[in-house]
Parts: C-alpha cells; structure tokens; sequence
C-alpha cells in the first residue's frame, strides 16, 4: 500500500480529525526518547516524539525533590554516542544534581534541535494496531491523532508512582507531595512538622536533606533498606584518567560490562579469602562510595550465594551500628529481610547520621503499622503523628507502569496489552511482544535496563531498533514481529539467569512485590548488560531469529526459534571457551592434552573447605592405585562413595574433579573417596574398569580404616568414570561383592555405539566434542572389544543391579546414551531416577562454582546418595538462596512390566 493510500484510510479512521502521518512515533521525551529521535531523524525517517511533560527530562523532570542526584557516577551516566557531545559538555560533580542533569538533557535538546518534533504536554491514551494499513494509530490527549508504521514507547522504567495505598490520603488539611511528582515552584519546608512516608532511593535521598529545614521530621519506614555513602564530590581522579587516557576502551568495556559501567569480573571467591582480606575489601568499597563497586567488586559469590552475600551484608550493618546513636533506632534501620543487592540498594549523604538529630524520628511501621492518615497527620495503630507536610517516597508501578498507562494498546488481532501482560510481562528481549508488531520498548521489562547503568542500555537499545528500521527499509520489509516461540524461550532463559542471583527473595519493585496485586516475578534481565549486547546481536547475526518480517514486495522471513538455549552460566563459559580458539583437543596428543588439562584446572579455586583430605594408595591388580580422601566436617563415621573421575580413560587424576568432591562430600555428609585409576593409551581396555572394580572392593574391605561406616559403600563417577563406576557395579554383582547401596553416575559413558542423537546434535560447539570421543575410545579400546560389558555396560546383566540416579545433560554428545541406560536399568527392574539437565554441557556439574545452575543438580545428587544409604535427605549448608529447578526435576522411570 502506498503511503498516500495510507495516509488516506488513516486520516478516514481518525472520523474526520487530521492525523499526523509519520514513519515513527516515539512516546516520552527522556534519555531514551532524545536519543531516538536524533537517530531516527538522521537515519531519515519522519518522526514525533510525544511527551506529556512540558519539557524534555523524562524522570529528570519529573523527580526534582530536594537531594535528587543520580546514584551512577556521571561520567558513566552519559550519552556516548557522539564524541563532541561528549567534549562538549563536562560535568561538575562525582553524582550530578537533578538540575545540572535536567539541563544536560536540554543542551542536548538544544544540540541537535530536537524540541522542534517533539509535542509536548501530550499524552497518549491509546495505541491500536491496524493490521489493514500495517500501521500504528495513537490517540493523545492534545491535538491530533498519530498514525506511525512504528511505535516506540521510551516512556521509562520508573515513570508512573504508585498510589500509597494508605486510608485517609483525602482527609489530610496539610500539604502532600509525591518525590515522583515534586512541583516545579519551590516548597517551603522550613519549619514545618514534615512527615515522610517511604525509605527506598527517593526518601533516603531527601530525608538528610528535609531533616535540616524541618522543625521535626517523622519517617515512616517499612523496611529499612541498604544504604551507602555517596562521598560525593568532584568526579574520582582515577576514573576520570582511566576515562580521559582511552575514551574508545573505556566506553567499549562498559557496553560489555556487567552492569554498565566497566569495573572487571570478580574472580576470588568469599571462602577463599580470610576475614581481614574480606573486610579490607568492604572498607575499600565504603570509601570508595559507588553502588557498582559494591554490589559487583568484593567477591565473585556476593550475588550468587545466600553465604557469600551474608558476610558482606553483615559488614554493612555493623557500619549502621557505628553511626546510629541510639541502639533501638540502630536496629530497626537495619534490614535484615533481603540480601544485599537483592532490594535496589542506596547512595546517600548523612543519611544513618541523620536519626542522631533531635529533630527526626523514626517510626518502625513492621511494629505499629499505618492505621490511616487524618485531617491533622498520621495514625499509626500505637500512635498519633501531627504533620503539616507529607511527603510520599512510596515508589513507582516499576517497568510496566508508564508502558500499560497507555491503555488499551491493542495489537494484531484485537488483542490487549494489558490482557496479555496480565501474569506479568511477556517480551522478545525486552524489546519487543509477540502479537504486537512494529512496537518496540527501549529498557522494556526482560531487558538489563534497572540493573544496569540505564544510559548505556539506552543506547544499545535505540541503536539495535533504528538499525533494524534501517535494515527492514533498505530489504523492503514493512513489519516486525517476535514469534510465540522465541519469546517464550526468552522467558525460559530469563528464569535461568534469576535462579543465579538473588532477587527474588526480596520483596522488590523489581519483582513487581511492591505493587498490591501485580503478577510478580524478576522483571529485568539479570544475565548482565555485556551478554545481553552479545544476544542482541547474535539475533540479528541469525538472521533475525525468532523475528517475523514481511513486506508488500518480498518474501516473508521468519526464522523462528530460541536465541539461548544454555543456562546462562554454560553460554559464558563456552563462549570464553570458544574465544581462546583451541585446536580440536585431540591434536595435543594423549600427554600434551593430560598438560592442558592440569594447567587449566591449577587456575581454579580447589573447593570449598571440608573437614579433611588426605592422600593414599590403595592396591590395584597391577600395583598401587593413588587415592585422595575428602572427610566431612560433621562427626562420623559416614557413609563411604567411591568417586571416580572424568577424563576420556585418558586423562586425569584423584584429584581431578576435587571441587566437584568437595562440593558433595559436603552436601551429602559422606566421605568421597576419589581413585586415581590407570589411564589410556599406556594401560588399554579393561585397565580402568578392573581398577575400578578392585578400588570399590578395598575401600568396602577398608571402610573401618578409613574412618567411614562398615557395610556397603556407593559408588558415583562422571564421563568416563560414570562409565567404570557403572562397570564397577556390573563386576560386584558378577563377582560376588562387595555390596553397593547406590551409584551415581554423571553423564556416563555407556555404549559404544556413535548414532544416537545427541552424538550428532552435540558434535561440536559443547566442549566435549564427537570426534574427541572417538579418539578416546580409540585410545582405550579396540574394536573387538568395544561390545563388552566392562567398557558398554548397557550390554551387559541390569537386573539386580544397585538403584541409579544418572544424569545427562542436554548438550552432549553422551545424553542419549546415558538415558538410554536409565531407561534399561528401568526395564531391568533396578530402582532408577534420572535428571535431564536442560541448559547444560556435559561439564557443568563438575565446574563447581563457575556453573552455578549446577547447584540444583548437585542438590538433588546428594539427595539421592543419602537416601540410596539411608540417611533422611539433609539441607545442605550453603543452598539456601538456589531453590531447586522445578523444570528440571528428576523423573522417576517406572519399572517396565516383565
Ligand atoms: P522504592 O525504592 O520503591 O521505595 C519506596 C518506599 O516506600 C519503600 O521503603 C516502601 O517500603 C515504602 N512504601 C511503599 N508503599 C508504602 C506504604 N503503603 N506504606 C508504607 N511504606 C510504603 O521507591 P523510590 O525510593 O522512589 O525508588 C525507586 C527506584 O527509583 C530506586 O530503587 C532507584 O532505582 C530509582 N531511583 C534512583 C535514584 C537515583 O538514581 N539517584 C533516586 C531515586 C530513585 P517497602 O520496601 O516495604 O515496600
């Protein structure tokens, strides 16, 4: 249809008013919306930008109350997409002022001319799709209509507050001020009996500062909130240098920074370093007064772990206890209901010394609760406060707030916004909704925005929309729309990267908790800003996957499918996999690969503590077999696994996998006896299984000895050791003892047939490739011999074998057969669970602590082992913040009939 045509049922459409005609219509005049428009513009497409405001700012304009500042240091918190821009304007602060913010966001205005599109004190009531005439029309309340092929909402994440939800708000005489909505003529505060409802960002900010004009000040906290000393100043030399000596890498780092701002990934771990290193660390962050140093620089574990986060969060109440006089007003500003981090923390100036003045009192509402507000103040359920001012710090409807006030937003097919949303946020990348084409959201809910610095994310958001636009005009497309699939494994993926941190056990805004009746799960993206930037692209690389695009003179495309399919963990460890760019493994010979690995498993952290390790030697059929013990902390004696490790028959030792033993030796309270048996090509087929067997029947013989319990032992191992553990459980039974309680066999090898599959899905890209598992299995084992039991145990006699819980993992080329194999051991009679790991590589559960998904696996793991011994299942120390997977819950196969 031609644009003419267009504009002609448009304009019908709009019963007789003029519509504007544009290509795009942007909502909201904002960081993101200025930047928009200027791209747009250059980028030659007609273009308006609807703001309700009077003016450009955005949550600047909107949030002036006394101690606004932005919490980013603003050398990061800045547009850098233009290098004269960015000579062009210097900043005179460490945190700008609301005002000096504002006024940036006006000399950019003024920059580019951007006011001249921009209607202001307009707003738009509603947005409706015509699928006939593929455009966008928009209602506003201010002069005319918009028809627009695309429609971009920049209209912010904390754009709407949220009413206070408290009875009475009408019946107060004095006056009532909202920091969200603070009038633009000044507030007279001096002298007055002020009241302040509210201590997250907005009232920390101001309390300080309301303190020292008001003749009392009464706060009202619900729940106290982490706050740390800004130290404002002029912007930190060392950062200002690191900026100024290389302005290209500085920005590039932040673009791929965790959170926006380029600080580097923590590596040491919160065990692995003593108190004093750890407190020397937090010290070092308190001076240095900047959120992202804090909530990412002290140790890899303080955003992962419920223990690693407790030790940090414990450093920072006792900091409050040093400031607050008073004990009791001490204690009841510090939180003690979220980890740190989880709950948006804060940056203040004098905030904690603040309660030491006479004029201010806390109100602890978790012990007397707002009853109501009156004509002359508040009514708690213990007391009556006079106010002649309150002051609502209650927060904004966060994410989804300001998108749904523009309501209905009708897309294809009649279908709601709101109606779609109505269980919380669906989106393609935060960008975008299936059902509604040609919308975009910048920083929409699914995408990093509130967790990182929102300048970058604006950017990298309105660069990938206008290049898009850009590219669907230059290929003749005239619609985009995110398929149900694609956006239904972008919402798997997001569930995949919140179980690694710890937000949702915290009653946030970004959760959607702070909003009575709002459907509540983590709405940004918590994978980081740097992978997200990676995912963006790689859409676009695919050939906009998960994107349908069509156009009135060209094929439609649509290649459909899930940007990530790994837990986000595994995506980044293959990635940095990927980028060392390592010849085919194998081609480092049997030797020259046994160095690589023992190199590469020197550089990780050895596991956490347990109660004791020490090294032996037991005796194998060819001579001593080295051994390596790992004790629990607990009193024994325990239960007794025999570990044995991964490595092809050809690779590694005892102390090969040691995180992983550690780690489960911990969770299940057992001693992990890790055996170090013959390798491939020096000892061939049956070596390592004959090992195993006699390894498995010493330890049982030696049980005493060794401090475990007499009686049967378990047996567990993972690759090529889930292999001869598997074997090992086979001879006992053959052999006549000993006896075996369990095994545990993590992605094992089973068979030596190559043509299930997994071996092709999995060939290459997953680490453990196809072609390195033939050389393996050349190495150890020769054709003839490939069908015996002891190296294809799913050949072998299942009945009667000890009950199993066998792992695989989704990417290996090994899944398939290690299923095939609980499902044989099933029909066997054997008692067997089995946990498809969904996300995972064949290598996740050993990487301890660099895959963190892992943990629910192990969890359930260590389940299995204690309940195969007996023993009632046991929370384990450390877990507490990683629920189980549901979706990747062991099943049980049922005992085939026969
Ligand atoms: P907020 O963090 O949601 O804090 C709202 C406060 O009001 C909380 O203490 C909340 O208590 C309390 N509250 C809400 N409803 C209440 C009720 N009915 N009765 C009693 N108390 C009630 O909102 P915010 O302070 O406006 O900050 C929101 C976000 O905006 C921040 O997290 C930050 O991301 C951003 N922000 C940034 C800056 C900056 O960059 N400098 C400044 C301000 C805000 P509960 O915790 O119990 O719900």
């Amino acid at each position: 249809m031609s644009d003419a045509m267009v504009a002609a049922s448009a304009s019908e459409a709009t019963s007789g008013g003029t519509t504007q005609q544009v290509d795009v219509a942007v909502v909201g005049a904002g960081f993101a919306g200025l930047y928009l428009l200027h791209r747009l513009r250059r980028a030659g497409f007609t273009t308006v930008t609807l703001e309700e405001a009077d003016d450009v700012g955005g949550t600047w304009y909107w949030n002036r109350y006394p101690g606004a500042r932005c919490d980013i240091q603003t050398i990061d918190y800045t547009y850098t997409f233009d290098p004269e821009l960015e000579s062009g304007w210097k900043w005179s602060e460490k945190y700008a002022t609301q005002p000096e913010i504002l006024r940036y966001l006006g000399f950019v205005a003024d920059r580019y001319d951007l006011r001249r599109d921009i209607r202001f004190r307009t707003k738009v009531t509603a947005a409706t799709w015509s699928q006939a005439v593929e455009r966008w029309m928009l209602k506003t309340d201010n002069g005319p209509a918009v028809s627009c092929r695309y429609y971009i909402m920049a209209t912010g994440c904390l754009s709407a507050p949220k009413p206070p939800e408290i009875d009475g708000v009408k019946d107060f005489k004095g006056e009532i001020y909202f920091t969200g909505r603070w009038p633009h003529e000044e507030v007279k505060l001096a002298g007055k009996r002020i009241a302040v409802i509210g201590t997250g960002s907005s009232g920390i900010q101001s309390i300080p500062l309301i303190a020292e004009q008001a003749a009392h000040l009464t706060v009202f906290q619900r729940t106290p909130n982490f706050a740390l000393p800004a130290h404002n100043g002029p912007a930190p030399v060392d950062r200002v240098t690191l900026l100024e000596n290389d302005r290209v890498s500085y920005r590039e780092q932040a673009r791929m920074s965790l959170a926006g701002v380029p600080w580097p990934q923590q590596m040491a771990v919160s065990w692995q370093l003593s108190d004093a290193e750890r407190r020397e660390r937090f010290e070092k962050a308190w001076a240095a007064g900047d959120l992202v140093y804090i909530l990412t620089q002290l140790w890899a574990d303080q955003a992962v772990d419920v223990d690693g986060n407790a030790l940090l969060a414990e450093l920072f109440r006792e900091k409050i206890r040093a400031t607050v006089k008073d004990p009791e007003t001490a204690e009841a500003l510090i939180p003690y209901d979220h980890p740190f981090g989880a709950k948006r923390p804060c940056l203040d100036t004098n905030y904690y010394a603040t309660y030491n003045r006479p004029n201010v009192t806390l109100v602890n509402l978790r012990q007397e609760p707002i009853k109501s507000i009156t004509a002359s103040g508040i009514n708690t359920e213990t007391r009556a406060f006079d106010a002649d001012v309150i002051v609502f710090a209650t927060g904004f409807d966060a994410m989804t707030g300001a998108i749904m006030a523009v309501h209905p937003i009708t897309g294809r097919g009649g279908k709601s916004l709101s109606d779609v949303w109505a269980n919380g946020p669906q989106t393609y990348l935060g960008l975008t909704v299936a059902g509604f084409p040609n919308l975009f959201m910048i920083t929409g809910p699914g995408s990093p925005s509130v967790l990182s610095n929102m300048a970058v994310s604006i950017e990298q958001h309105v660069d990938w929309v206008v290049d898009r636009l850009i590219a669907m005009r230059e290929a003749g497309f005239t619609t985009i729309e995110a398929t149900e699939m694609a956006q239904a494994g972008w919402a798997r993926h997001m569930a995949d990267c919140s179980m690694l941190t710890l937000h949702r056990l915290a009653n946030t805004w970004y959760t959607g908790a702070n909003v009575p009746g709002k459907a509540q799960g983590v709405m940004p993206y918590t994978g980081g800003v740097g992978p997200y930037r990676s995912i963006c692209n790689e859409v676009v690389g695919r050939g906009m996957l998960g994107f349908k695009l069509t156009g009135p003179n060209v094929a439609e495309q649509c290649n459909d499918g899930e940007i990530v399919r790994l837990q986000p963990d595994v995506r980044l460890v293959l990635n940095m996999l990927a980028d060392l760019k390592l010849p085919p493994l194998e081609s480092f010979g049997s030797q020259g690969l046994r160095d690589f690995v023992a190199q590469f498993n020197a550089s990780r952290p050895a596991g956490r503590p347990v109660g004791e390790v020490l090294d032996g030697t037991l005796p194998g059929p060819d001579g001593p077999l080295p051994y390596r013990l790992y004790r629990p902390a607990t009193p024994g004696p325990h239960p007794i696994v025999v570990y044995f490790h991964g490595g092809g028959w050809v690779l590694g030792d005892e102390q090969a996998d040691e995180p992983f033993c550690r780690d489960m030796s911990r969770r299940t309270g057992m001693i992990f006896v890790s055996v170090g048996y013959r390798h491939a090509p020096e000892h061939r087929f049956p070596a390592a299984a004959e090992d195993a067997y006699a390894a498995t029947r010493w330890i049982a013989d030696h049980a005493g000895e060794l401090g475990g319990q007499p009686g049967p032992v378990l047996v567990a191992g993972w690759s090529a050791g889930g292999n001869v553990a598997a074997v090992a459980c086979q001879l006992a039974q053959d052999r006549g003892g000993p006896q075996i309680a369990g095994q545990l066999l993590v992605c094992p090898v089973t068979d030596c047939r190559f043509d299930r599959s997994s071996y092709n899905d999995n060939a290459a890209g997953y680490f453990l490739t196809r072609s390195l598992m033939y050389w393996f299995w050349d190495l150890y084992c020769s054709p003839a011999d490939r069908t015996d039991p002891r190296v294809s145990p799913l050949r072998g006699k299942l009945t009667g074998l000890p009950p199993a819980f066998v792992v695989t993992c989704e990417f290996d080329p090994l899944r398939d057969e290690g299923i095939a194999y609980a499902e044989a051991l099933a029909a066997a009679g054997v008692p067997v669970e089995q946990l498809q790991a969904r996300g995972h590589f064949h290598s996740s559960f050993t990487m301890v602590d660099v895959v963190i998904t892992g943990v629910s696996g192990r969890v359930q793991m260590a389940q299995a082992l204690r309940r195969f011994a007996g023993l009632p299942p046991e929370r384990k120390q450390g877990d507490e913040g990683v629920r189980p997977d549901r979706t990747a819950a062991p099943r049980e196969i049922s005992v085939a009939a026969g």
